[in-house]
């Protein structure tokens, strides 16, 4: 049996905690706060210690859906981003960029968050962007 614990960081919310990932032959067995870590400084809140409940979980998406003829069926993330692009260009030529608007994730990298205002912005052209941190 080989056990390691990995150094990483909480992906539920902007805090960005740091935690580690306790692994048994290759699989999550728990989570611990990082105590040197200047965020968590040994504690983190309710999702941080569930922080990877989520990696085995049987209802775990792991590739994108499409809805077709009522059903959703498996997709390939080419087939998804070219719908998705589709249906907001359509969106967008019928009643302007101003009927976009995009919702962002605290569960983004901040590197994900700065593309999505860009796509907003620069791409789609509105600024209907904002993050579910002020829902
Ligand atoms: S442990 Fe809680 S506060 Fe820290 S990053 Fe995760 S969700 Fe945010």
């Amino acid at each position: 049996m080989e056990y390691k614990n990995v150094l990483t960081t909480c992906i539920y919310c902007g805090c960005g905690c740091g935690l580690y990932l306790e692994v048994l032959d290759d699989r999550i067995v728990g989570v611990w706060p990082a105590k040197t870590h200047p965020v968590a400084q040994g504690k983190l809140c309710i999702k941080g210690w569930n922080a990877a409940d989520f990696v085995y979980h049987t209802d775990r998406l792991t590739t994108p859906l499409i809805r077709k003829d009522g059903e959703l069926v498996e997709a390939t993330w080419d087939e998804a981003l070219a719908l998705v692009a589709g249906k907001l260009s359509a969106v967008k030529a019928e009643s302007g960029p101003d009927s976009v608007g995009i919702l962002s994730s605290a569960k983004c990298t901040n590197e994900e968050n700065y593309l999505l205002q860009k796509l907003s912005r620069a791409v789609i052209g509105t600024n209907n962007i904002d993050h579910c941190a002020r829902l």
